[in-house]
């Protein structure tokens, strides 16, 4: 049986509880290396296998998995934040598929969730957005064109970029190509809940300098749109006294 997991977005007390119990009676981990916070692996048993899948090949995992299966050993694939984002598990689970092993999944706090923690920030404000657009730059891993930053950011939405710390002035080049003011809000978030987080709230025509001023290049997230600084919105009809939901009736504020 093999456990994918999701580690959280760095902090070690951000794993899940039910996560956290996998790792202790895990046989054989294998964790990804460059962004999963190694204490995790201290909660593992004595003994347990521990693998860094930053080294290893997709066939190379999947044999360390079907070895541990022969042995009837239990396997945690451990992957940071949130494994249905960016994690590649469909490619494993289609293998896993294909010689019968079986396999569930564990969520885990995105970083995405973890940087919005970190500003304080709600990214769907009534009046301003609704929408969460979860993407990223064209890396060595293609876009499909009508996902290309400059289609999607025409929406307006909030925007939340993985994956892309490598080349902001890029991705500044394309949300003003889209038609994005340059006074817009936005924000960057480096190792969020990590001991070492940083974070900085800028605007989009300061956003390169800024992440180049920290020397900001990679395990950060990158945050568009007014709800970074938000200057009005409407206030939730969920708790709007006058409003009635089906759990509350609403009062009169009019006089
Ligand atoms: N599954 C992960 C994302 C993996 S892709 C999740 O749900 O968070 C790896 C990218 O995620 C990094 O390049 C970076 O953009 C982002 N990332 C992961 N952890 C992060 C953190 N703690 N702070 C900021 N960005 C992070």
């Amino acid at each position: 049986m093999v456990h994918f997991v999701g580690a959280g977005p760095g902090a070690v007390d951000l794993i899940t509880i039910r996560g956290k119990q996998l790792i202790e009676e895990a046989d054989v981990i294998i964790y990804a290396g460059s962004l999963v916070n190694k204490e995790l692996l201290g909660y593992a048993k004595e003994g347990c296998e521990i693998y860094d899948s930053a080294k290893l090949s997709l066939p190379e995992v999947i044999d360390i998995i079907s070895a541990a299966e022969v042995s009837g050993k239990t396997t945690v694939r451990l992957h940071t934040g949130d494994p249905s984002i960016y994690g590649a598990i469909r490619e494993q689970m289609d293998e896993l598929d294909k010689s019968d092993i079986g396999y569930d999944v564990t969520p885990g706090v995105s970083s995405f969730c973890g940087a919005a923690a970190a500003l304080d920030l709600e990214y769907t404000l009534p009046g301003i957005s609704q929408s969460l657009i979860i993407t990223r730059m064209e890396g060595r891993t293609p876009v499909p064109e009508k996902e290309s930053v400059r289609e999607l950011s025409k929406h307006g939405s909030t925007m939340v970029f993985f994956l892309s710390a490598g080349d902001i002035p890029g991705l500044v080049d394309e949300l003003l190509a889209s038609g994005r003011d340059k006074d817009t809000p936005c924000a960057i978030v480096y190792k969020a809940t990590w001991p070492e987080e940083e974070k900085y709230v800028c605007s989009l025509g300061s956003l390169a300098q800024t992440a180049g001023d920290a020397g900001i290049t990679k395990t950060a997230l990158i945050i568009v749109g007014e709800v970074v600084s938000p200057k009005g919105y409407e206030k939730s009809k969920l708790y709007d006294p006058s409003f009635t939901t089906g759990y509350r009736k609403g009062v009169r504020t009019d006089g």
